[in-house]
């Protein structure tokens, strides 16, 4: 059977589709006996901020499609400038070989990245940037006769992928414990993360504890680390725990006291999400490695991307039996569709008042979640820039969480499904990361059957 075309009425409805894609699909962060009892949802087309199912009903992408989708589902300036490129060069070796768009987008990620982050190492999807990240930051120090330095120190919460080098820096249970035998093993500085901070305490106030403790670790440990790494502002699948920008600007300087690396993983929040256009300019700071993806296509195609300084890059550069070249290679490495459409993403950034307008949305989400503070069942309402969260626990006083056994996440997320609305709850945390192209009733929308899905998830 044909595709169906994206104008005809779909040829087969939700449970065909459904029914066969269970016979061989095997899909990503699923139990798949979880699909028999719940649906399985076949998307035939999207528009906007809205998803179309085979059975013709709707879903609003409250999640951005995983925190990838900024400008909207089948947006028409990255469909065509995708379809225009393919006519001309769809991929090609990049070793010994270039194009322009790989150039030009490095040029344009130059321009607009914090200062000092001058070289761009191109990957396909963000563990592999998080993996180029770590081996480069380990292969510099060796070029540079420190070979004893061989760890990584990460946050507590943290997630930075699910490949065994990202997998291994990464402390989020669920996806963790049951490849610890496979993995490194980082060394674990206490999150920043204003939630677990001490009864009174303001979020700087934790920070700055937090780094104390940071600075303990780094005596002890700064002559065998490579690297910090750090999701700045929002530990976003650690359950969207967010935290003070002093954190960074003190991970700034105790890492230059300390002669170790800072990483950056703007995978997630990088591209206006956290209200400016990288997290780590609301702290004034360069880290080391930079590392994207998720927003970087606007939601289109994989591609990532390490951006690094000239110090790094000048570490590795040498007559070729120094020996001493980067190594790390994968096929589809600066891919020219791919590169197009991130440069057709960066238009629109330049082109459009995404932040201001971004502004005005977080706004009234903000406003819109705020009689959530005063649930029997939530203990926190947080909020940066266009990620919001809401915590739900069993009981608010002691923040006692809900079982996961009993998956009430879950309920919100059905509920959801019944009423034209894509939340997808991170354990008991509701989460909001709309596209930047919803409007305010979307957003009112999203809210409502959210609130709605909360009373029967707590009931
Ligand atoms: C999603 C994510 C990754 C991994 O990216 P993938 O493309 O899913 O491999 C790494 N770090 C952070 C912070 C992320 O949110």
């Amino acid at each position: 059977m044909d595709a169906p075309s994206p104008d005809a009425p779909a040829l087969a409805g939700n449970a065909a589709l459904a029914a066969r894609d269970l016979k061989h699909v095997w899909h990503p962060c699923t139990q798949m006996h979880d699909h028999e009892s719940i649906p399985l949802v076949p998307i035939v087309r999207g528009e906007g901020a809205w998803l179309f199912d085979a059975d013709g009903r709707r879903y609003l992408d409250g999640v951005s499609s995983w925190w990838t989708n900024i400008f909207g589902h089948a947006n028409p300036r990255l469909a065509a400038a995708l379809t225009d490129q393919a006519q001309r060069l769809e991929h090609v070796i990049f070793a010994g070989f270039t194009h322009e768009p790989a150039i030009e987008l490095a040029e344009e990620l130059v321009r607009i990245a914090p200062p000092g982050l001058e070289r761009v190492f191109y990957a396909d999807i963000g563990s592999a940037a998080v993996e180029v990240a770590l081996k480069m930051s380990f292969h510099y120090w060796l070029n540079k006769g420190h070979g004893q330095k061989t760890r990584f120190i990460a946050l507590t919460g943290s997630y930075h992928g699910e490949t065994l080098g990202a997998l291994s820096v990464s402390d989020v249970a669920l996806y963790r414990k049951t490849y610890a035998p496979l993995l490194l093993t980082p060394i674990l500085a206490p999150s920043p993360d204003a939630y677990e901070g001490e009864a009174g305490e303001t979020p700087s106030q934790v920070a700055a504890r937090r780094l104390g403790e940071l600075r303990v670790l780094l005596e002890r440990h700064a002559h065998e680390t490579c690297a910090v790494i750090v999701e700045p502002l929002v530990q976003c699948a650690g359950g969207m725990r967010m935290y003070h920008p002093n954190y960074l600007a003190g991970l700034r300087r105790l890492c230059n006291e300390f002669d170790v690396h800072f990483i950056a993983d703007e995978i997630a929040v990088g591209f206006g999400r956290t209200g400016t256009l990288f997290a780590c300019e609301q702290a004034a700071v360069a880290p080391d490695f930079m590392c994207l993806s998720k927003g970087l296509t606007g939601g289109t195609l994989p591609l990532a991307a390490v951006l690094t300084t000239e110090a790094v890059y000048a570490a590795f550069y040498a007559e070729y039996n120094a020996g001493k070249a980067f190594l790390h290679s994968h096929s589809y490495t600066g891919n020219p569709l791919v590169c197009r459409v991130a440069l057709e993403t960066l238009a629109i950034f330049r082109d459009e008042p995404v932040l201001e307008r971004n502004r005005v949305l977080a706004e009234h989400l903000a406003k819109r979640l705020a009689p959530l503070r005063d649930h029997p069942h939530v203990a926190d309402v947080r909020q940066t820039g266009m990620i919001a969260a809401v915590e739900l626990v069993a009981d608010k006083r002691t923040r006692k969480p809900w079982p996961a056994t009993e998956r009430r996440g879950m309920r919100v997320y059905l509920h959801g499904l019944q009423n034209e609305a894509l939340l997808r709850p991170l354990g008991n945390v509701v989460y909001f990361m709309p596209p930047y192209v919803v409007t305010t009733q979307d957003i009112d929308h999203l809210v409502d059957v959210a609130i709605a899905g909360i009373e029967r998830a707590v009931a």
